[in-house]
């Protein structure tokens, strides 16, 4: 399980935000849309915050004041991509040699980009110019990465212990006789047990950018 995965098709847009006066309106309904997760690194919102995101334009204000408020030019982006991405638009020069900033519904990013464990491998020669532009391989980035797939897999472990533990004492309560002082202290253990599942199952979905609902 990662977090860190480009999308194998392009996405076509579920929500139909009402207008808004101001882009910065939008980051609500584009987060949904996006599902927590940085539409050009990946990384998700669950994990630094969604202060630590905001609205990017695809096609950058300065050049397309006309899309400022075009919902089809929004994307939900962390600050780092969108501050790097800046006010870039490609020259007419660098389109004609595929040189641009692949988007998720306007392309299939994982033709362009693909994580290999914590590091962002290009597959093409937009996805080469997109990692540099917004050097998604800074040593920082990767670093963190793989703090955040540490840590998804020693809650997995964490996570399958706890169940297997759940499993013996409902073995145990199984076998002894109810209303005895050892059935109300297995019952106890179970709650405790219990317990550390779901903060265990908390931390998973946080890990993997999604809300923290308690569900598994
Ligand atoms: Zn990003």
């Amino acid at each position: 399980m990662t977090p860190f995965l480009y999308p194998k098709s392009r996405h076509i847009r579920r929500e139909t935000p009402r207008k808004h006066q101001r882009y910065q309106t939008f980051k609500k309904t584009l987060r949904t849309e996006f599902e927590n997760q940085c539409v050009y690194c990946r990384l998700p919102d669950t994990l630094k915050g969604t202060e630590t995101f905001g609205v990017d334009h695809y096609k950058p204000r300065k050049l397309f004041f006309e899309l400022a408020l075009d919902y089809e030019n929004l994307f939900y982006a962390c600050n780092c991509c969108n501050s790097r991405k800046g006010a870039f638009w490609p020259t007419q020069d660098e389109l004609a040699r595929g040189l641009f900033i692949p988007n998720p519904c306007d392309h299939v990013m994982f033709e362009h980009l693909k994580y290999v464990e914590a590091e962002v491998k290009t597959k093409s020669p937009a996805g080469g110019f997109c990692e540099d532009l917004l050097d998604l391989n800074d040593q920082d980035s990767v670093d963190y990465r793989k703090f955040v797939l540490g840590l998804l897999t020693a809650s997995i472990k964490e996570r399958d212990d706890f169940r297997k533990t759940l499993e013996l004492i409902d073995a145990r309560i199984s076998v002894i006789e109810t209303d005895t002082a050892q059935a109300q202290e297995h019952a106890q253990q179970r709650l405790v047990v219990e317990a550390e599942l779901k903060n265990c199952l908390g931390r998973i979905r946080r890990l993997l950018g999604k809300p923290d609902d308690g569900s598994d």
